[in-house]
């Protein structure tokens, strides 16, 4: 489909290489950029390229971070003594919203998953092990998604870290599920938070 040229077929197919943009939405949305000023679209071109050249996971919790060590871990008024695990750095925004949670988080950039291959050391479980030995921690809450992986990845945590003697939680069930805990409002997650059962 090279009616239009080399260029914008080009954008075109970088476009539909992103998730959930099918290539009527890459071709919407390359016309849409061809449109933009030429200040705009480069403000849009170097966003990506300065984001992706200065993005760095936090030291402490492995979230996304400009520093090396991340705002919330670097809050000395933060309880540092109760960790919640999360799956993405979404989920932690979308915690952090509810202005509920006092504690700190760590992020695992992903869940268990055999079907697709995903192992636990394919996300940041190892930096979570390791974190607990230098710190003292009372709580773990494992705020995981509520699909298999998410149940998968949590059992696996409860299971490694109970026999250290820290106490482990689950978030309440209902949630609804999948790196799309950021759509979930903001009085869902915090009563998940209150009703946390211990594992
Ligand atoms: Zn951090």
């Amino acid at each position: 489909m090279n009616f239009y040229g080399n260029y914008i077929t080009r954008l075109i197919e970088e476009l539909s290489s992103l998730p959930s943009i099918g290539p009527k939405s890459a071709q919407r949305l390359a016309f849409y950029i061809i449109g933009m000023s030429q200040e705009k679209a480069e403000s849009l071109a170097n966003a990506i390229i300065e984001a992706k050249k200065n993005i760095k996971y936090c030291s402490v919790c492995c979230n996304l971070s400009d520093e090396d060590i991340c705002p919330v871990c670097a809050n000395s008024k933060r309880d540092h003594s109760t960790i919640m695990v999360v799956e993405d750095p979404r989920d932690m925004a979308a915690y952090e919203k509810t202005k509920e949670f006092k504690g700190v988080y760590h992020v695992l950039h992903g869940a268990i998953s055999p079907m697709t291959g995903v192992g636990p050391n394919d996300i940041r479980i190892k930096e979570l092990l390791d974190r607990i030995q230098k710190e003292p921690v009372n709580e773990i809450i494992i705020a995981t998604n509520p699909n298999v992986e998410g149940e998968a990845t949590a059992m696996y945590l409860s299971r490694l870290i109970k026999p250290l003697g820290i106490k482990v939680s689950r978030i309440a069930n209902g949630v609804p599920v999948g790196g799309d805990l950021e759509y979930v409002d903001e009085v869902t997650l915090s009563r998940a938070l209150e009703g946390r059962r211990q594992m």
